[in-house]
């Protein structure tokens, strides 16, 4: 499904990605862990083809994200560190932009529909968005990931910033979308890859130290 291979960021000098490679099959859910300056967010950008590597490869079944980006880029949705979200628009009129944006060609009304149904964002659906919560906010940008329905969604620190609530919530959100989609998420908690992972990919100053299933994470971490 995913194939990153030897993957290499160097910005200006300093390398903050350093030959990483990793696979990751259809249907898993793969958390990359790690201290804040990682590399996990270059490594996100890169993947989805939002920045080029100075070095090594990235393909989405097959496709290179390079040479055929639009093809790849319609089987994934991301969700970046910072949402791509706009305040003056209302949650209707941001999905209706989103889907346009896309290119999307599902049935307008019944695709926007299902994803507020599955992300709880129906109650705010007429409501501007620089009015929500931070919560709703998130989910919103989760949503916008969702249109075009893509087989792969990659997620930068989804529950950064919220309270307690709400990132159980966000986390149950991400196990329910890894029931249909390959879900790669970021993060430097822990907890939050053991709660929601099948496979922890843990880097460290551009590289990867651990790739294991998560219930044999706790060895490698105690070590
Ligand atoms: P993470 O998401 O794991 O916190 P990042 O991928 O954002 O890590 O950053 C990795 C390293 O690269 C950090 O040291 C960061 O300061 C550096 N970095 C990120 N973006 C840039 C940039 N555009 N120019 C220079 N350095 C950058
Ligand atoms: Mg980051």
């Amino acid at each position: 499904m995913i194939k990153i291979d030897h993957l290499v960021k160097n910005y200006g000098s300093f390398c903050a990605v350093d030959d990483i490679s990793f696979e990751i099959g259809q249907g898993e859910i793969v958390g990359l862990l790690g201290p804040n300056g990682a590399g996990k967010s270059t490594t996100m950008n890169i993947l989805t083809g939002y920045l080029s590597s100075t070095f090594g490869s990235v393909e989405i079944n097959g496709l290179n994200i390079l040479d055929n980006p639009l093809e790849a880029k319609k089987l994934i949705g991301y969700l970046p560190e910072q949402p791509p979200l706009y305040p003056d628009m209302t949650v209707e009129e941001y999905l209706n932009f989103t889907y346009d944006l896309k290119g999307c060609t599902l049935n307008r009304e019944k695709h926007i529909e299902e994803i507020c149904d599955i992300v709880k964002i129906k109650d705010v659906f007429k409501r501007l968005i620089g009015n929500l919560s931070k919560g709703y906010r998130q989910r919103v940008g989760i949503a916008q990931a969702l249109v075009g329905n893509p087989e792969v969604i990659i997620f930068d620190e989804p529950t950064v910033g919220l309270d307690p609530k709400q990132i159980i919530e966000i986390r149950n959100l991400i196990r329910t979308l890894g029931k249909k989609h390959t879900v790669i998420l970021s993060t430097h908690i822990l907890q939050e890859v053991q709660a929601v992972c099948d496979r922890i990919i843990i880097i460290n100053k551009g590289k990867i130290v651990a790739d294991e299933r998560t219930e044999n994470i706790s060895r490698v971490v105690e070590n």
